[in-house]
């Protein structure tokens, strides 16, 4: 089954969250865990983390499907290292905010070298900041995002997350999110079937289906390999409906959520009911 949803509003707190998600008709969604622009806040009341729960239960959204996303702020792969000790202290209270409301996912984006250090030295530093966060955590996956490789940005190759994953010690609290308009954008074709199993197959080969904790769903304003991070709505963009019909039809995309993080959410109630529309319920695959 597919659980396409967004990534909602916490506007008045983040126990807004389910109820927003549920009135676009979403099965799944996302939401950053504080104000995404400041480095910290103020931990969640015990009321707020009590609606929050009874919000999920109401509309029947299940931690699986949740999948909160990190501040742009924190990269754990800093060169400086001021910024890395920020970055891992609010990444750590990150993972406690999940933790407080019972969720199991949080997504990051991997980090950026800034062109002060290798991209190895940068991989390194970022599984390190990984394993010091899980180790001091619990019950919540680190799970990786792949990026559009924009600027000195890690993680645009399906190699550079297999190699976080390969230093980080517990492999059962690290995961992956692929975004759609990041592939694209990195070089990764899925605008036909044969394109799309390429790239598929190609993941599954470096990093592996198991470690698949959700996806972004967006089209891209730029054409393939443009390495900018530039989202679209459903269809409209350079990738197209038809990569959105085969990841509707893939199998091994059911029970993850699927958000979408397009740029016009005054249409997302729509896009989620055409993302559905694509489903071929004549054929299982
Ligand atoms: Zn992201
Ligand atoms: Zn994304």
């Amino acid at each position: 089954m597919k659980f396409v949803g967004a990534h909602v509003s916490i506007g008045g707190g983040v126990e807004n969250a389910p109820k927003n998600a549920a009135e676009i008709g979403a099965k799944a969604f996302a939401l950053f865990t504080k104000n995404q622009r400041q480095w910290a806040a103020k931990p969640y009341d015990k009321k707020q983390v009590e609606t929050f729960k009874s919000e999920c239960d109401r509309y029947g959204f299940g931690a699986d499907y949740i999948l909160p996303h990190d501040s742009y702020l924190i990269n754990l792969g800093s060169p400086e290292s001021e910024s890395l000790e920020k970055s891992r202290e609010a990444f750590i209270d990150e993972i406690r905010r999940c933790e407080a409301l019972g969720l199991k996912l949080l997504n990051f984006h991997p980090g950026s070298h800034k062109k002060l250090i290798s991209e190895e030295e940068c991989i390194e530093l970022i599984a390190e900041s990984v394993n010091i966060a899980l180790d001091r955590t619990q019950g919540v996956s680190a799970v990786i995002e792949n990026t559009a490789g924009q600027g000195s940005n890690i993680g645009f190759r399906f190699e550079q997350l297999a190699a976080i994953i390969d230093l980080v010690e517990d492999k059962t609290r690290i995961g992956v999110c692929l975004d759609s308009c990041h592939l694209f954008a990195a070089g990764y074709d899925l605008r036909q079937k044969e394109a799309y199993e390429k790239t598929m197959n190609e993941f599954d080969r470096i990093v592996g289906f198991n470690y698949l904790k959700g996806m972004h769903l967006n089209d891209a304003k730029a054409p393939l390999d443009s390495r900018l991070d530039r989202h679209e709505s459903i269809g409209l963009g350079a990738i197209g409906i038809e990569a959105f019909r085969l990841i509707m039809n893939d199998s091994r995309l059911d029970n993850i959520p699927l958000i979408l993080e397009t740029i016009d959410e005054s249409i997302w109630a729509q896009e989620i009911a055409l993302l559905y529309s694509l489903i071929d319920a004549t054929k299982t695959r």
